[in-house]
């Protein structure tokens, strides 16, 4: 897939997010890697409504504008996407959601999300019965990116679902394909629903 098929669907997936009010307020980022491995990034401050291929940009593999897109501005949270691609070389998307059940059950729970008996954990990788028990790791908020960069770095063999939530934050879902990075995203929100629903 050449890289403007890439921008198009990328941003046929962020629109259909936003109208499941997961990106209010010009909120979250999502980002991909083109054939060449090159990092692309929304753009910072984009109302996800109006979202255009032009708002994506590259960057480097520090999260920082590559020369032609000098000025321009990536989002804030660039610095994670960059050490997800880092600490998993096959990943190929990363999608960000302020959806708010996770954000609310979040509040809620401490260092981790325990899932067992979901039919739909089977969405999470390497997950093939509902009588597993998933877990998903819970990251404080900080506006530090260093922050992010050590914990998710330290906990990285707990990273093994392919997604992760932040506190009265959002979640974090990845893939090689933008296909897996979805049902990450989608499976963990819809747990995340279940369980706010169930115990409130
Ligand atoms: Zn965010």
């Amino acid at each position: 897939m050449n890289l403007n098929q890439l921008k198009d669907e990328m941003v046929q997936v962020i629109k259909s997010y936003h109208l499941k009010g997961w990106s209010p307020a010009t909120s979250t980022n999502y980002s991909f890697k083109d054939e060449d491995g090159q990092i692309w990034v929304s753009r910072s401050g984009i109302d996800k409504s109006q979202m255009t291929t032009e708002d994506f940009m590259s960057v480097n593999t520090d999260g920082e504008a590559s020369p032609e897109y000098t000025g321009v501005k990536p989002s804030a949270e660039t610095v994670i996407h960059c050490v997800i691609y880092e600490l998993f070389p096959d990943v190929r998307f990363i999608l960000h959601s302020h959806g708010v059940f996770p954000v609310m059950l979040s509040s809620i729970l401490t260092n981790e999300l325990i899932v067992q008996g979901y039919e739909i954990q089977k969405g999470f990788e390497g997950v093939d019965t509902h009588e597993v028990k998933c877990i998903i790791p819970i990251l404080q908020n900080n506006q530090e990116m260093s922050y992010f960069k050590q914990e998710l770095a330290y906990k990285k063999t707990q990273l093994n679902h392919g997604c992760f939530i932040i506190k009265r934050h959002g979640t974090y879902a990845w893939g090689s394909s933008l296909a897996e990075a979805k049902r990450h995203l989608e499976t963990l929100d819809y747990i995340c629903q279940c369980e706010f629903l169930t115990n409130n």
